[in-house]
């Protein structure tokens, strides 16, 4: 009988054991996940800060979901991995033998560093124990600090503003999220948060948390600037935890490296979800992607893999569907200005393909809050922005990932062109 050990109980684990489970009904599974709370939506924990869904919410599988899939739970932290002896490490004392394991241990927030970052009342928006204690922090507070350039920084602006908390929202450049948006997007989404009462705060950064008796009282300013507050919260990136495949002597760069099958630098170990930096065949090059469709289909792949079945994992066109400052937004393929003005560079639901530079012609076209933005190539189209009016974000997902040659209308896409009618009847065309 086959041990497989995957480690991590998010998506890409939980992924991974289903197909496990269905390729090899014989096969004995565990996992091992230090969460407390096993496997929950993350994406949804924003939502439920705002309160716009409830916290039952979160739960993607029941008991009933667990019981026929019959895998073994190990609730710890596994602190130690030995190739040679296939052997794994967890706290509280545990050793496990296995014959493949999985790494599918995800991604964390980075924290703050300046002085007072340990007071209470700072915050990141990482897992359900972070969420409780925004919640509980956000019934007594008046006003909080939110740091950071990315999706997770404005889901912490509207979730503290939708619970009544003042927010002073601190940038540390001229505007919202330049690697990803063009100017016109992030002056859209800076307006919508001042709307809807949060203060902006150009060329700012938290230079001190300040505290008195342990907790947070405010925040100084590189500018000198004192703001009153008893929330700091941090939305500055993610870090891949590396921790155990580095101390094992797999290879890593960004994430633990793999080739196409998801297989490290260890022919029994395979990596999958957020931590994988995973050799695109198509490219030669690897990527990281940090969201959660990604994440589920990796671990997919690598149950495959763990079973000999080889099979390698096609990246897709990235796509991200969220909304920002209450906008919807879908985020497809590369669209961004390649330039790095986030502390780090991965951010949470994000791919790295969106910040490449791509040798495009960038058109847009705007009725207030309605805006799309293409990125043209030579034969295809390669990125799109999609805000408010949601209707051609499914035929540009589309467009975009089949690769479908525009020649023919390329010329069609001059500044001022109606691009809606343009891409519908385009899309019209290749399906036929
Ligand atoms: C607030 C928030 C909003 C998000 N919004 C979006 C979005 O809009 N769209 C999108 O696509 N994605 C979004 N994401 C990202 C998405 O949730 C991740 O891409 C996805 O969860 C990755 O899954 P994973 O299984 O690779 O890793 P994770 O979900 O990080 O799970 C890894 C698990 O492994 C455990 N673990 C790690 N190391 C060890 C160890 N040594 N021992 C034991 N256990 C360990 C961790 O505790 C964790 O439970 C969001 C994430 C957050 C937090």
């Amino acid at each position: 009988m086959t041990r497989y050990v995957v480690v991590g109980t998010g998506v890409a684990g939980v992924a991974a054991v289903c197909s496990l489970r269905k390729l090899d009904g014989s096969a004995e599974i565990i996992m091992v996940g230090d969460d407390p709370h096993g496997f929950y939506s993350r994406p949804g924990l924003a939502y439920y800060m705002s309160g716009e869904i409830p916290e039952e919410q979160l739960t993607i599988f029941t008991k009933e979901d667990w019981k026929p899939l019959k895998i073994r739970f190990i609730k710890g932290i596994a602190t130690g991995l030995d190739p040679k002896k296939r052997q794994l490490e967890f706290s509280p004392a545990g050793v496990l033998k296995y014959d493949r394991l999985l790494l599918a241990t995800g991604s964390t927030a980075v924290a703050l560093t300046i002085p007072g970052a340990n007071l209470q009342g700072v915050v990141k928006l990482d897992d359900y124990e972070d969420t409780r204690r925004i919640l509980s922090l956000a019934r007594r507070a008046k006003s909080a600090v939110v740091v950071g350039g990315g999706i997770i920084a404005v889901e912490l602006v509207e979730g503290l503003m939708r619970r009544g908390v003042k927010v002073h929202y601190f940038l540390r450049g001229e505007r919202y999220w330049p690697n990803v948006l063009d100017e016109n997007e992030s002056r859209l989404l800076e307006h919508r948060l001042s709307e809807d009462g949060a203060k902006l705060h150009f060329q700012t950064e938290a230079a001190e948390v300040l505290g008195k008796h342990g907790k947070v009282v405010g925040v100084r300013t590189t500018k000198g600037e004192t703001i009153r507050c008893e929330i700091v919260a941090v939305g500055i990136g993610v870090k891949l935890r590396l921790g155990l495949a580095k101390a094992a002597g797999l290879a890593t760069e960004k994430g633990i490296l793999t080739d196409e099958n998801l297989q490290t630098s260890d022919p029994d170990i395979f990596a999958a979800g957020d931590v994988a930096q995973v050799r695109d065949p198509e490219s030669g090059k690897s990527f990281v992607d940090t969201l959660w469709h990604p994440a589920r289909v990796k671990g997919k792949i690598a149950a495959l893999n763990m079973t000999g079945r080889r099979t390698p994992y096609k990246r897709k066109v990235s796509v991200n569907v969220l909304r920002l400052a209450g906008v919807m937004t879908t985020i497809i393929g590369a669209v961004g200005s390649g330039v790095d003005d986030d502390l780090v560079s991965v951010a949470r639901g994000s791919s790295e393909s969106w910040q490449q530079l791509p040798n495009t012609m960038a058109l847009e076209s705007n009725t207030e809050v309605n805006h799309v933005r293409l990125m043209i190539g030579e034969q295809t189209l390669l990125g799109a922005m999609v805000m408010g009016e949601q209707k051609l974000s499914q035929p540009l997902q589309e467009i975009i990932s089949s690769k479908a040659d525009i020649t023919p209308v390329r010329h069609l896409f001059q500044p001022g062109a109606p691009l809606g009618e343009i891409v519908m009847d385009f899309w019209a065309s290749i399906r036929g």
